[in-house]
């Protein structure tokens, strides 16, 4: 092994980018790598992540496609994400004893399905590869200095030195303060992956149907987010599922700004048009003639949940008892437009999903994303979601952390003039 004289390299937040970040140094070389972290428990994220299961990435393979599912980060993850991708993460899981599993949507978990598996994994890799772990240790102020930096820690009464300095401090403000004094711009946080409150009681007393394919358009102000064939759950205060957490992902800024308040638009039979519908209608009024409206439905709208479908009957003002042959011309022409377009006020942000992440961070025009280096202070890197780069839900945070992590700790050995 190569010995960094005595400055050790700190890897500041021992979450999962800080730990990929210091074992990728370490099983460099590099010697000396600690990670600081501020609470007394290392990882906790990960822990609690994925409903305690951790979905650890998402089976993307292809990295032009895995960028998609970043609403901020999209094209500058282009290049980290030909490093080290999807794949890779699940390799370097599996030679780190942890065999990961894709479930039908894609979602990758730990074949063991608990997250202790991936924090005990990534404790295991980081004690083996000499990373020395100082937890309770939280980093208040970092000053430049000749031949690295001068860091001082809450409760410490002389700073410390260390040559290369890594910030990954996920969402605390802390991290994007310390970026910001240290010259970095960074993109004001808001909160991403959240559900939504709309103003439709007819609907929220659905609450627990899920349903797909459907269709959401969603009109902030002048813009306009789409989400084309994914799942929806109905709740109590509004909408979510995966396909409802997507188009906030993307809409995340924009809503904010215009305090949560817009329109839903929902086609609840995705994929499908008003002339494939008035099909379905012409084919249930002969095929279905004396069947009443609520206990016959056309093949196509058959993947709808009954009480769904009695529900909008009932909105569209029709008698479910009534027959097929007796639907009149205009209540049919409301049906079919509450069914490609039923149009809700949101009137604000519902609880979040099971994952939470913020939208913002320090600017990635000002990273240089093939070292996760500061364009503006040599020997500071940034990884994890502390950097403005934010994917929807699915495992993609993570596969973002694992990306960075393993850039930056290779960066940092590259620059000790450590092996790879
Ligand atoms: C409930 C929940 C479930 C989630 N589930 C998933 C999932 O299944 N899959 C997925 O891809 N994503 C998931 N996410 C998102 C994912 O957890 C985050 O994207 C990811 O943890 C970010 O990792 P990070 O290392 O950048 O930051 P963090 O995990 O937040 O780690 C940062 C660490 O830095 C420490 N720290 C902060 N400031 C300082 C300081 N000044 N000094 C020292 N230490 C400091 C913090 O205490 C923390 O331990 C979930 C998020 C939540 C909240």
């Amino acid at each position: 092994m190569l010995k960094v004289d005595s400055l050790p390299v700190v890897v500041v937040g021992g979450g999962a980018a800080g730990f990929m970040a210091a074992i990728t140094a370490a099983e460099a070389g590099v010697e000396g790598v600690e990670i600081w972290e501020a609470t007394a428990e290392p990882l906790a994220k990960v822990r609690i992540s994925g409903g305690g299961r951790c979905n650890v990435t998402h089976a993307c393979w292809d990295p032009s496609e895995l960028v998609a599912h970043y609403p901020r980060g999209q094209r500058p993850l282009r290049g980290p994400f030909s490093r080290f991708a999807a794949g890779d993460a699940v390799a370097w899981f599996a030679e780190r004893g942890v065999e990961l599993v894709e479930e039908n949507d894609g979602r990758m978990f730990p074949v063991t399905n608990s997250s202790a598996t991936v924090v005990a994994a990534l404790r295991a890799a980081a004690h083996r590869a000499g990373v020395k772990l100082q937890s309770q240790r939280a980093l208040q102020e970092v000053t430049p200095s000749t031949d690295g930096f001068l860091l001082q820690a809450r409760g410490m009464s002389e700073p410390i030195r260390c040559r290369r300095l890594l910030l990954a401090t996920g969402g605390h403000p802390s991290g994007r303060r310390i970026a910001a004094a240290l010259g970095h711009q960074v993109v004001p946080p808001v909160p991403s992956l959240f559900t939504l409150r709309l103003d439709a009681p007819w609907l929220t007393a659905l609450a627990g149907l899920s349903q797909a394919p459907v269709d959401l358009e969603l009109q902030v102000g002048s813009e306009r987010f789409r989400q084309r064939e994914g799942t929806v759950l109905i709740t109590h205060w509004g909408l979510s599922g995966p396909g409802l957490l997507r188009l906030t992902a993307f809409a995340a800024r924009t809503l904010q700004q215009h305090s949560y308040k817009a329109e839903l638009r929902i086609n609840w039979c995705g994929g499908l048009d008003t002339e494939q519908l008035q099909v379905q209608f012409a084919v249930a009024r002969q095929e279905l003639a004396r069947r009443q409206l609520g206990n016959g439905r056309p093949e196509l709208l058959l993947p709808m949940r009954r009480r769904l479908w009695l529900a909008l009957l009932k909105q569209a003002g029709l008698d479910v008892n009534r027959t097929w042959a007796e639907l009149p011309r205009r209540g049919e022409q409301r049906l079919a437009g509450l069914l490609l377009r039923t149009e809700l006020p949101v009137i604000g942000r519902g609880p979040f999903g099971e994952e939470f992440v913020t939208a913002g961070g320090v600017d990635l025009g000002e990273v240089n994303m093939a070292t996760m280096e500061s364009r503006y202070v040599s020997g500071l890197h940034f990884a994890g979601e502390l950097v403005d780069v934010d994917g929807v839900t699915g495992g993609f945070n993570f596969q973002h952390c694992w990306s960075s992590g393993w850039i930056a700790g290779g960066a940092i050995a590259s620059a000790l003039a450590c092996k790879r």
